[in-house]
This record gives structure tokens, C-alpha cells and sequence, in this order.
């Protein structure tokens, strides 16, 4: 990837570059979670630390050049944690043991009109020498941050080769395909890689996190999901959207920006139900007991977070509830049972939750330690949530490459409330 998109520098966009150094131009980009520039650099300090950028050119992809180095202590800490992400957009993730100077890109897609880019590194690793018995220092440290520049790459072009691989290529086992992006409406190309070559029958579920488009980095689901929006309810805009657990990316991003009524929620019982996060653009809701008016939204939107609650049958009617005449609610989640009735994993006893099966977890935005899956859906998901609800339940499955839809368990469910019928 390095060479190509090397190739494809502007040399007509100006570039920035920020200078952590002591006397260096950090101060005017850094905003939280930085200890103060030092001789060596700029540590961050705690879980994450945030830069503002401003004046980029918006839907350009970027070239990142990022000098840092994790704070070691051996024998107790060898190597830390870096994750970055821009505008919620994920760029880097890998383990670093020593300084170095990572080099990655930040998807076109990740630049919104206005220009400004939202920087932030995860370090979920930091510890303070006090800590460790070391010294009286007591910042969490994480990276001790040199400079970062970024440079602009040129526009991304046509893409007009057509499907190639999965094969083997370099070292890389590539699948590559071109077609029109549903989700950022580029001409691009869908690529997945890895470092080793994939029997016939793990290509669907290899595609399902990794096939990405070139241009903003979306993921199948993310892609069908927008898709079938745009299909049912082109004037999305314009409408009530509430999105629960929204992750910042994909197709959440460009309803947050786009859509005049998004509302997002998020289960925070810390914060209280109802209640909007001071800071944070969400607010707190439980999926299973909604604190929203009665025929609030015009449309509902989850992506995979049906698989994580306990009460499915009393979300779906929240949602059913909430729903204005007409509205929809439109969902990814993962049908995992191929055939027979869905299984549950975990239920609520009282204020317990009991095992069903083996725990299982998946990422989780609000929560380092993942969600637990509490239930294997299957097919069967149509009818279950239909009787509980009394919503009209469609499902969408949809496999067609040119738009980068194909993967596993990359089903849409659409859940109607009833409103006006055609008149035919
Ligand atoms: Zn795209």
C-alpha cells in the first residue's frame, strides 16, 4: 500500500506538520490529554489524548507520518498499545516495544466539508512510574509524541480494474474488487488483504470486517445497511432518526452530519436515562426501556446490537412504540444460526445474568471489555420479532460486489410500522 499511495502525493495542497517539541507549534493543535511539551516531546497522558486540526481539504485522503515512542519501564512494561483514529475513523492500530515512525492514511471519506479533523490516540496501556514504584511522577504516560505531518494525496482516481484475486500477490493475499461505493458514492475499489492465503469456504467471513473500500474504509455491512436506508427512505435527511450505540464510523458518521433529527443514544446508566452527556454527543438511553415520547422517530436505527440484550422482545417494542406511523426500523445484526430456531446464550435472572453457552464478546465503544452476545440469531429472527412487536418484518439479503456488498452475516433487517398503504 506504502508505494501507491506514495505515488499519489499532491505536491499543490499544503502540508502541516506539528512539532511536539519544547518550542514547537503543539500547543495550537493539542486539546486534551497531553502532558506540557518537554525537550524529548509531548507525552499524552491517561487512556487518550486529542488534537484539532482545521483546514483540510475536504474528502481528501491523507498521508500520516507519526514519530512516537511508548513509555517503558521493563520488566513491567515492555511495549504499549496505540490506536488512532480521525474523525472516529480508524487508521492505526499496532503494539509499538520502542520509538518509531508509523506511516498510514486517513480515508477521504474521514474529511467533513468544514475542513476539521478530530485526532485522537488510544493508549490503553498508560501507567504512571508512581504506579510502577518508579518515581513520584504520577502521569499515566503512554507516548511520548515527536511530530506528526500530514500530507495530502491526490484525489482518488476511477477504478476501472475489475476483480481480482483472492490470490496470493507479493506476500499479500489481496481479493480486490472496483465498483461504486454506496456509503461515500466514490468510484473505488473494495480490497481485503492478509498475510496468508484463506480456504474457499472462510472468504465470506474474511470479507465481513476486512473488506473495505479504498476510499473510506466501510465495511460490508455498514454499506448494505446505508444502502437499503437510501433505497426505502431517500429523503433520510430530512427525517427523526434515532441510532442506538452508534460506533462513529460508517454509515453512523454520515447520519450524524447529514441527518437534521439524528438523535444518538447510548447505554450509560452512569450518566441516567434520558439524560444528553455534557460533553459527548449522545444520550443516555436502555434500548429496553426508552424514556422517548410515543411516535418520536421516523426511523430507528441499530447495526449489530440486537446479537447484545437480554430483552430483545421488550426493545423491539420500545422501538415499535417510538415509531411515528410509517416509520421504519432498519437493522444489521449477525444471522449466525444457518438453519433451525435462534439460540440464546445469556439471560437476566433477577439482577443476574446466567450463561447459556460459552461466554462470547464483541468490541464495544463504551466499553473496553466488549459486549457479551445473548443471542445466536437465525432466520427465524423475522417472525420473533414480528410477533413481539406487531411491526411488518422484511429481510434484505444482499450480495453484489460492484457495491462492496458481500460478506457474511450482512443481512438488513427492516422492521415497518404500519402507515400509509399504495393506492394501486
Ligand atoms: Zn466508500
Amino acid at each position: 500500500m506504502a508505494a501507491e499511495t506514495h505515488s499519489r502525493r499532491d505536491d499543490k495542497v499544503a502540508n502541516l506538520t506539528i512539532d511536539f517539541w519544547q518550542g514547537g507549534n503543539s500547543s495550537a493543535y493539542t486539546t486534551s490529554g497531553w502532558s506540557g511539551p518537554e525537550h524529548i516531546g509531548c507525552w499524552t497522558e491517561g487512556p487518550a489524548a486529542h488534537a484539532e486540526l482545521a483546514g483540510l481539504r475536504p474528502g481528501r485522503p491523507y498521508h500520516v507520518t507519526l514519530h512516537a515512542g511508548p513509555y517503558l519501564a521493563p520488566p513491567h512494561v515492555t511495549a504499549q498499545r496505540l490506536g488512532v483514529r480521525v474523525n472516529g475513523y480508524p487508521c492505526f492500530n499496532g503494539t509499538l516495544e520502542g520509538p518509531r515512525k508509523l506511516e498510514f492514511d486517513i480515508p477521504a471519506g474521514a474529511i467533513p466539508p468544514d475542513g476539521k479533523a478530530s485526532i485522537e490516540l488510544d493508549c490503553p496501556d498508560c501507567v504512571s512510574p508512581l504506579g510502577l514504584g518508579l518515581s513520584g511522577d504520577t502521569r499515566r504516560l503512554g507516548f511520548s509524541v515527536w511530530s506528526m505531518a500530514l500530507e495530502p494525496l491526490a484525489e482518488p482516481q476511477s477504478e476501472t480494474a475489475p476483480i481480482s484475486g483472492p490470490a496470493m500477490e507479493g506476500g499479500t493475499f489481496r481479493f480486490r474488487a472496483a465498483g461504486v461505493c454506496p456509503l461515500c458514492e466514490a468510484n473505488t475499489a473494495f480490497v481485503a488483504e492478509r498475510d496468508d492465503a484463506l480456504a474457499p469456504e472462510w472468504h465470506m467471513i474474511w470479507f465481513r470486517d476486512r473488506l473495505r473500500c479504498v476510499n473510506c474504509a466501510s465495511i460490508p455491512r455498514e454499506r448494505t445497511l446505508f444502502w437499503v436506508v437510501q433505497k426505502l427512505f431517500p429523503n433520510w435527511r430530512q427525517l427523526r432518526m434515532h441510532e442506538s450505540s452508534p460506533n462513529h464510523r460508517g454509515a453512523s458518521l454520515r447520519f450524524m452530519r447529514e441527518c437534521q433529527g439524528y438523535v444518538a443514544s447510548q447505554y450509560d446508566p452512569v450518566l441516567g436515562f434520558g439524560r444528553q452527556h455534557p460533553s459527548k454527543d449522545y444520550r443516555s438511553e436502555d434500548l429496553e426501556a426508552q424514556t422517548f415520547a410515543d411516535e418520536s422517530f421516523d426511523l430507528v436505527i441499530t447495526q449489530d446490537v440486537f446479537e447484545h440484550l437480554l430483552a430483545p422482545d421488550k426493545a423491539i417494542r420500545e422501538i415499535a412504540r417510538t415509531l411515528a406511523p410509517g416509520g421504519a426500523h432498519i437493522m444489521t445484526v449477525p444471522i449466525v444460526v444457518e438453519s433451525g430456531p435462534s439460540r440464546r446464550r445469556a439471560r437476566r435472572v433477577g439482577k443476574k445474568v446466567e450463561l447459556l453457552a460459552e461466554a462470547q464478546y464483541h468490541g464495544n465503544p463504551m466499553s473496553g471489555e466488549g459486549s457479551l452476545v445473548t443471542v445466536d440469531w437465525g432466520y427465524d429472527i423475522v417472525e420473533y420479532l414480528a410477533a413481539q412487536s406487531g411491526l411488518a418484518v422484511s429481510m434484505f439479503c444482499i450480495d453484489d460486489v460492484t457495491r462492496g456488498m458481500r460478506g457474511a452475516c450482512n443481512e438488513v433487517l427492516v422492521c415497518r410500522k404500519k402507515g400509509a398503504v399504495p393506492k394501486l
